[in-house]
């Protein structure tokens, strides 16, 4: 394999393109508008689904592999770009679950490190916790990446690889195919061809593949999110109950996440969102009723059944290879999903069983 071109510059195009790139393929990697801007830009950047016991073997499989990979990631790419992804290891508590039992179970049977803790003691940790909770657990060793920095890192380890183009403001329109196989891509622009095309378009790459008369189970699913600016020390830990979440930055950055709204491609932040994210952040951390709002935007993830991301060749079209659909995860899924994409197109030992993640009966 010679010659790929990589659809959608997300992290997982992005990491797709790093990966192939190194391995010494020549790739094309095509963006509608400016890579990492979409969803790969807005999200949280946990480095742990939000409640890892409620998924499936299948998620649960990529993201121990990527959690376990993130802190070496994060300096390799800070050494070999000079953009630092922060990965930065806080711990997480969540306060007052309603299946706390089977949390611990799960940790158990996975070996995870993931511990029941006196109330008293997380807000001892975490004295700026708001009043009332009752019950924690906590995980310590969970990190989060700066999201909007790591995509600026992957663009710059690109840019500065020989056999790497990067074109932005390329739409892709469909797909070339020939004899049978798939050979390349249309755009506004004209054609590119490359042997294999990896479709990586997050929340549109159903769009693309209707193109093609395929049924991809993958729609957009709307995400708010707001920012505010604190102390550097001020929040030393991730804290998240109701479905609610803050993430602290190095820098004393607090993200409050996330809504949930399926609502077709528009992306725009609305006001019952801020204030409903607000009221949380107050229950969360009430110090931040005294803190403005320095950020509030909206993303589209990929959603897809159970959150199982699709990663292998489309049977009926060989030379279609796909790494979309991580839905909430794709930031912590994105180093297991793209090695094990990079595996099977290479034809090296997969690093983890890819039955889970293949396309095949999993497309209409
Ligand atoms: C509010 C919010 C919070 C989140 N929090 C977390 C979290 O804490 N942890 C976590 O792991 N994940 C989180 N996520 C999910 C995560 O952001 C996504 O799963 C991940 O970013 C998906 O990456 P992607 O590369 O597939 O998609 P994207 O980043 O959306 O990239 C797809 C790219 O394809 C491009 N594209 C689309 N159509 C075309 C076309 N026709 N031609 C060329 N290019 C095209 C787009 O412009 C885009 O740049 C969150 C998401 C949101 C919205």
């Amino acid at each position: 394999m010679k010659k790929v071109v990589v659809v959608g510059g997300g992290a997982i195009g992005l990491l797709t393109s790093l990966l192939l790139a190194r391995a010494g393929v020549t790739v094309v990697l095509i963006e509608s508008s400016f890579v990492g801007r979409e969803s790969s830009w807005a999200g949280g950047g946990i480095v742990s689904p939000l409640y890892p016991w409620r998924y499936s073997a299948a998620v649960t499989a990529l993201a121990h592999w990527s959690q376990d990979f993130y802190p070496g990631f994060g300096q390799r790419l800070l050494e070999d770009t000079g953009v630092d992804p922060e990965v930065h290891v806080t711990g997480l508590y969540w306060l007052d679950l309603d299946d706390e039992a089977e949390a611990l179970a799960w940790a158990a049977r996975e070996g995870r490190a993931l511990l029941p803790v006196d109330i008293a003691e997380a807000y001892q940790q975490v004295p700026v916790l708001g009043g009332g909770f009752q019950s924690a657990i906590h995980m310590p060793g969970v990190a989060n990446v700066r999201n909007p920095r790591l995509v600026k890192a992957l663009r710059a380890a690109l840019a500065a690889m020989p056999n790497v183009e990067l074109r932005e403001h390329c739409p892709v329109t469909g797909f070339i195919h020939e004899n049978g196989q798939i050979r390349g891509v249309t755009t506004a622009g004209g054609e590119i061809r490359a042997e294999r095309v990896v479709l990586a378009a997050g929340a549109w790459s159903g769009e693309l593949l209707k193109t093609l008369g395929l049924e991809l189970p993958v729609e957009p699913v709307k995400g708010q999110m707001i920012l505010y600016k604190c102390a550097d020390d001020f929040l030393p830990s991730m804290v998240l109950a109701k479905g609610r979440y803050a993430i602290p930055r190095r820098d004393g950055h607090i993200l409050i996440g996330s809504t949930l709204e399926y609502a077709g491609f528009d992306k725009t932040p609305t006001d019952n969102a801020l204030e409903s994210l607000k009221a949380s952040a107050e229950e969360l951390l009430p110090a931040l009723k005294d803190a403005d709002v320095v950020g509030h935007w909206a993303g589209l993830r990929p959603g897809s059944p159970e959150g199982i991301p699709f990663i292998g060749e489309v049977p009926s079209y060989p030379g279609l290879w796909l790494n979309c659909g991580h839905f909430r995860n794709g930031l912590v899924l994105a180093p297991a999903s793209c090695q094990l994409l990079a595996d099977l197109m290479l034809g090296r030992e997969p690093i983890i069983d890819p039955a889970p993640y293949a396309p095949a009966g999993r497309l209409h």
